[in-house]
């Protein structure tokens, strides 16, 4: 299993108080047993517990130690692959009803931060940025599928426009989206912790799963207990490593890094995203930026596919926050961390069942802050008795990565190819 940077990231840091909560100890029977707090185990725990099933949740560290508490913060539209894979397998009716179910993934969050007043710093609007100028043909065609798919708040910027925007001259262009954003995921995936315990969770930290039996009584058993349950759900993602072997070749850890600035004062933060959007450009390995409430420049991209840790991700980082924004050249580096994506072979999330009790959901591939609670809710639901939802994205079909001592020379490859890519696009 792969390790994350434990370096303090500026999330820790700004952390809302959440108390520890004790490892399983014995054997306990529930009606479902969820395997790991980030997003998707804690969405359908909360979704569980509220419908009045006993959830107890396994988590191997503490809750939102995966990618739930590390990541860029910026919440997406629809699925890292784009629409037209998820056509190719489902049909272009089925695909629509995939993107408006991407689309409530992003109300999914509204909602449970109204409804269990999670303070997580949540701000709406996205820049998806241009390096090369005849680029923005593609921005053209971005905008006219969001407009057909209904949805309409977005908005091309000109190089200027985005200059009146973006304290940097390397863009010459962007799709601006109303309805995407960013927000702190950390204090968010707390929140949602908080609000499944409150309906009646149980969560055990500390508490790694080993090994799983995924038959009609499902268990899942950790160095000092088992869990028996009625159903199973797994939401490991990258993190869940070799703990369940079938699920193992479908899911690759791909790591990304990020760096926090000192604060930089409202004005000096303020002349470099003007209006507090979240940023990424569209390379394929992405940087992704944003503001911080306290005024830091958050960014984030890089890709490992070695999952070798860099040894000063510090200085790593710094050279490509600065190519963007010159003007930091001489602001101080206060945090430097890094995680987890779990990618799948098609860029397209992979949910299923390993038996008629046993759900899994995991493969977002660098954008699941609002698809992972979706992916949560939906094996609620479909535990509950309601499957349609969960089964038409279930029906999409992935290839395993390679297994063996290839898996890894064979990534790293892949990802060499895609930085020549950007670079000659
Ligand atoms: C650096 C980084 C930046 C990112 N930026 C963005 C972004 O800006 N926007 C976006 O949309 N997405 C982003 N992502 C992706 C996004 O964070 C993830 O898709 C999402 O958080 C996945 O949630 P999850 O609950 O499925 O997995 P995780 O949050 O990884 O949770 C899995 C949990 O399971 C636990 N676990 C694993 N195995 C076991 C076991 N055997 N026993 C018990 N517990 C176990 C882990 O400890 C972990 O807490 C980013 C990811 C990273 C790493």
């Amino acid at each position: 299993m792969p390790k994350s940077i434990d370096a303090t990231s500026y999330y820790q840091a700004t952390a809302t108080p959440f108390p520890a909560h004790p490892p399983l100890a014995g054997d306990v029977s529930t009606d479902v047993c969820v395997i790991g707090a980030g997003f998707t185990g804690l969405s359908a725990a909360l979704e569980l517990a509220k419908a009045g099933y006993r959830v107890v949740v396994l988590e191997a560290e503490r809750v939102g130690h995966g990618a739930s508490g590390r990541n860029g913060g910026q919440i997406c539209t629809g699925f890292s692959s784009g629409q037209a894979k998820i056509a190719a397998q489902l049909g272009k009716a089925d695909a629509r009803k995939c993107f408006d179910l991407a689309q409530e993934s992003k109300q999914l969050i509204v909602n449970r931060i109204t409804d269990h007043k999670i303070d997580c710093d949540l701000q709406w609007g996205y820049l998806h940025a241009i390096p090369k100028p005849h680029q923005m043909k593609e921005l053209v065609d971005w905008k006219e599928e969001y407009d057909a798919l209904g949805y309409t708040d977005t908005s091309i910027l000109t190089k200027q426009e985005l200059e009146d925007k973006l304290g940097t001259r390397l863009y010459h262009g962007a799709l601006r989206e109303g309805g995407a954003g960013h927000f702190h995921p950390l204090n968010y995936c707390l929140g949602l912790a908080r609000a499944a315990i409150e309906a009646g969770a149980v969560i055990h930290e500390g508490s790694r799963v080993l090994s799983v039996e995924t038959g009609s009584t499902p268990s899942a058993t950790t160095a000092k207990g088992t869990v028996k349950a009625k159903f199973m759900v797994i939401a490991g993602n990258a993190y869940l490593g070799r703990t369940v072997p079938t699920l193992l070749g479908k899911v690759m850890p791909v790591g990304s890094y990020i760096i926090a600035t000192e604060p930089l004062g409202e004005n000096r933060a303020r002349a470099l995203i003007r209006d507090n959007e979240a940023v990424a450009n569209t390379n394929f390995i992405v940087d992704y930026f944003r503001l911080t409430k306290d005024t830091r420049m958050l960014f984030g991209g890089r890709a490992s596919y070695s999952t070798l840790e860099p040894p000063n991700l510090g200085a790593y980082m710094r050279p490509r926050m600065t190519a963007v924004f010159p003007q930091l050249r001489d602001a101080q580096i206060a945090y430097a961390w890094g995680g987890f994506i779990a990618i799948t072979a098609n860029r397209i999330p992979d949910c299923g069942r390993l038996s008629p009790t046993t759900y899994y959901a995991h493969g977002y591939s660098g954008q699941g802050v609002a698809l992972a609670g979706l992916y949560g809710k939906l094996m609620a639901e479909a535990i509950r008795g309601t499957a349609e939802r969960f089964d038409l994205l279930a029906r999409i079909k992935h290839l395993p990565f390679p297994g063996g001592p290839i898996r890894t020379p064979m990534l790293v490859a892949a990802m060499l190819y895609y930085r020549v890519r950007d670079a000659l696009s």
